[in-house]
């Protein structure tokens, strides 16, 4: 994984130093020496991750990390807060600037890795998220408003550890913010965090007669753990498997005897990264449903349509099998908005389309084709079936008036209704050209009826 990284210091030895030790590790570095410089840099867009210090005269670190947070534009970039002094108050400045990492100089070149990688990972989920949520935005979807990310606290970790004072320890720092479930056994733990949704798994590398990196990287391959933060807890030995554990995917470590400060900072991060992709997945997922669904209705809308109908025809010719399309037009419907107004016009749409799905089964596709058309499509479905099928929706919208009003009055309504089936070869539009001229020969020949395609 690479990724672009800006280095922003004032001394220009620290600069070159994080530039080597960067550039070994293949990412392609940019340098900036001053906070305005690194605004410009991040503004344009050039860069995935900002390494700032945090001493800088003119313009601070920490004033660099608020002014880049509350950028719509850059609010997304990570950023690493380089501070100079091991002091927690640093930090927790940094932290409430926004920053979303930090290192302490003398800069540890493991840590350096770990911190780099897992942002670059973290920045490219997000960038892909964010490049489908402007798709569908383009698409003419409004999107949802712009996540903004939480303080990582509260919410279940799993602890794969079976040393007893380790666990001890972790749960007495952590217990108060987080519900902290622990696991000695690493095959239960595969399990359980497949059936659970912690926000964080830790793993300790030293399990006894099991490699905590194979159970990272099984976490890491299943489908239901595939986004679960993963923070390695490892001895100072460790060095070379906490490499290892970063390749397979871990998102951080901590080293034992661990840190009070550090470890909630760390458990924080990771679950604050996790809240905000999820965030930007579920948005991303309610913005393709907005695309495809019908407000009002709750059908599918015609784009929806449009797409699916082209794989139903394939399955229909590759199976030999007919498949039916029926267009629905409510009459004079016109005359509903301009006699009873607007909100009767959509209390007609809304239980129109219920009283139809009702009838059609559960195989079949109906859509909002637009305004007061409906189309249903019927794989499985030969031509005089559609017709019956049409028939019984027409009767059944006659037999008995709408409600408006909230049930205080209720109006008549009445459909047409126009099918046609599918020959094999047939594309959408073939199919829909059929279907609409048999529903308009319904209109013409007095509206309340069902016409078949005679082709
Ligand atoms: P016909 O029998 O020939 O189909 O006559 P019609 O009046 O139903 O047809 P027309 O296409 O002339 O009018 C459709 C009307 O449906 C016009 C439009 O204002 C109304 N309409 C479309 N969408 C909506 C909606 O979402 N809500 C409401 N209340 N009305 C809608
Ligand atoms: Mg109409
Ligand atoms: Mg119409």
């Amino acid at each position: 994984m690479t990724a672009r990284v800006l280095v922003v210091d004032d001394v220009l030895a620290n600069v070159k130093l994080l530039e080597a030790r960067l550039t070994a590790e293949y990412f392609d570095v940019i340098t900036a020496s001053s906070g305005f410089e690194a605004l410009e840099i991040c503004e344009r867009g050039d860069c995935d991750i900002v390494l700032l210090d945090v001493m800088m005269p003119g313009m601070d670190g920490f004033e660099v990390c608020r002014k880049l947070k509350s950028n719509p534009d850059t609010l997304h970039l990570p950023v690493i807060m380089v501070t100079s002094l091991d002091q927690a108050s640093d930090r927790v400045t940094g932290l409430e600037a926004g920053a979303d990492d930090f290192l302490t100089k003398p800069i540890d070149e493991v840590a350096l890795l770990a911190r780099v990688r897992s942002l670059a990972r973290f920045k490219l989920v997000v960038d892909e998220l964010r490049a489908r949520a402007t798709t569908s935005s383009t698409l003419g979807v409004t999107t949802a408003p712009p996540y903004r990310p939480d303080d990582g606290r509260g919410g279940k970790i799993l602890l794969v550890d079976d040393r007893a004072h380790s666990r001890d320890r972790i749960v007495a720092l952590l217990g108060g913010d987080y519900e902290v479930e622990i696991e000695a056994n690493p095959h239960e733990a595969v399990l359980r965090a497949g059936d659970h949704e912690y926000e964080l798994v830790m793993v300790s590398l030293g399990l006894a007669g099991f490699d905590g990196l194979r159970l990272c990287g099984q976490l890491r391959s299943l489908a239901r753990t595939r986004h679960t933060p993963l923070l390695m807890l490892a001895d100072i030995e460790d060095r070379q498997r906490i490499l290892r554990g970063l390749d397979l995917g871990a998102n951080d470590y901590l080293v034992r005897p661990i840190d009070r400060n550090e470890t909630i900072a760390r458990v924080r991060t990771q679950i604050r990264h996790k809240r905000y992709a999820d965030g930007l997945r579920s948005n991303v997922q309610a913005v393709m449903e907005l695309a495809v669904v019908d407000p009002l209705t709750g059908l599918h809308n015609r784009r929806y349509l449009e797409s699916h109908l082209v794989s139903l025809l394939e399955q229909a010719a590759q199976k030999g099998r007919p498949l039916s399309a029926m267009f629905l037009d409510i009459d004079h419907f016109k005359r509903v908005n301009d006699g009873y107004g607007h909100d009767a016009g959509d209390d007609v749409l809304k239980s129109f389309a219920a009283r139809v799905k009702h009838l059609v089964r559960g195989a079949d596709l109906m859509c909002r084709f637009g305004g007061e058309e409906f189309v249903v499509v019927m794989p499985d479905t030969k031509l005089s079936v559609a017709r019956t099928i049409g028939e019984r929706i027409r009767a059944a919208v006659a037999a008995s008036p709408f409600a408006i009003d909230k049930g205080a009055r209720a109006i008549p309504v009445t459909v047409s209704i126009g099918v046609a089936a599918s020959d094999c070869g047939d594309t959408p539009d073939a199919l829909f050209k059929r279907a609409d001229r048999a529903l308009y020969l319904s209109k013409n020949s007095g509206r309340n009826r069902v016409t078949a395609s005679a082709a």
